[in-house]
């Protein structure tokens, strides 16, 4: 069945990858977004086959009209975004959460939340089953998104429970892929680029913390099977690649499939910069089954293609 669905953060990296397989699908797609980190040129290629509305969900909604579906990706994702202005950050996750509940409500329209590993804080429990609660520090530089998340799920559960509308929430772990921002300091990119730059790779600390890597198009795929999935399967369910890294083993791979020789640059470990993170991905694998087929050597040499034609 065809559906009219609205994305938020449409213009973004993965909301524009979302928009690119929703279309496919024959689904009309209305794209809501703030331009704050995405810009037009992700979604350059699809203009003429999309309804555009630059807004900030943080604001009260615009008439929108039939919606059959809502995902919900508005927020900056980077520390560097989401720390720049941290009460934006905040509302983004809360009160926007709260616009599109609405809206869900009024339209009986499905909804997904785009949730993050991030809310396992800097876990404890290793690797993260979705049942764990975290261990998150509410004060710090990192709270205005971790807890801006958490509440945004808070709002989602409450909903269903009170108003019986139809929840998906993934909790999305570190992914990269093409149209990732270069300047958005994340560190595959931060690290391709430099690498591509001739320039030092900054590591910060020294470099053993760990992340498990997803490629952009695996988690497109779980989106799209979760949202397909029977009302009673709402998540949190975790999507992300359970192979960890750590940080200089990124390093190395990175410069090995540039094939430029880099050195490294160590720089101060940010606070509360979680040590360690890996997914268990055994309830997308029985609910949705699925598993991420693109592991990181492959996955690295698709995005540093796509950087080398824009660095
Ligand atoms: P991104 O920064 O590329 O995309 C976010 C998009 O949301 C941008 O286009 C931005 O302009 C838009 N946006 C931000 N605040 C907004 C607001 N108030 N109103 C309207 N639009 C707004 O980041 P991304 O990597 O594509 O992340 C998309 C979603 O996935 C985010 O919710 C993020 O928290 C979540 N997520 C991403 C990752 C990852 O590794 N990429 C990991 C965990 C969770
Ligand atoms: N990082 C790094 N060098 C960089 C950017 C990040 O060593 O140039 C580290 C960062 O401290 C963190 C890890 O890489 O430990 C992943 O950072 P990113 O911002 O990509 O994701 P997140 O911390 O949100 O998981």
């Amino acid at each position: 069945m065809k559906k009219r669905i609205l994305v938020t953060g449409g213009a973004g990296f993965l909301g524009s990858h979302l928009i690119d397989r929703l279309l496919v699908q024959g689904h009309k797609i209305v794209c809501m977004d703030n331009l704050q980190t995405g810009a037009m040129d992700n979604i350059q290629h699809i203009a003429d086959k999309i309804t555009f509305i630059q807004h900030d969900i943080t604001e009260p909604l615009p008439a929108l009209g039939h919606v059959d579906e809502i995902y919900n990706l508005a927020c900056p994702a980077s520390p560097i975004h989401y720390q720049a202005n941290p009460v934006h950050t905040f509302k983004t996750s809360v009160i926007g959460a709260l616009h599109l509940l609405e809206l869900a409500k009024q339209k009986k329209a499905k909804i997904f939340q785009a949730s993050t590993s991030e809310v396992y804080g800097d876990p404890l429990v290793h690797p993260q089953p979705e049942h764990y609660w975290g261990h998150v520090n509410p004060i710090g530089i990192r709270s205005c998104y971790d807890e801006g998340k958490r509440g945004a799920e808070t709002l989602f559960f409450d909903y269903a429970r009170m108003y019986d509308i139809e929840i998906k929430i993934v909790r999305i772990f570190n992914t990269y892929g093409p149209r990732m921002d270069a300047k958005d300091g994340r560190v595959v990119s931060n690290f391709i680029v430099q690498s591509l730059q001739n320039k030092s790779l900054t590591v910060y600390g020294d470099g053993q913390q760990t992340r498990s890597f997803c490629y952009v198009d695996d988690l497109i795929e779980g989106f799209l099977r979760l949202m397909a999935t029977p009302k009673h399967i709402t998540g949190p369910m975790n999507l992300g690649n359970p192979n960890e890294f750590t940080m200089l083993e990124l390093a190395e791979k990175v410069v090995k499939w540039t094939g430029n020789t880099t050195s490294l640059q160590y720089e101060p470990l940010p606070q509360d910069d979680p040590k360690q993170r890996q997914p268990i991905i055994e309830e997308a694998k029985q609910l949705l089954n699925w598993e991420p087929k693109i592991m990181l050597d492959e996955g690295l040499q698709k995005t540093i293609a796509y950087f080398k034609e824009r660095v």
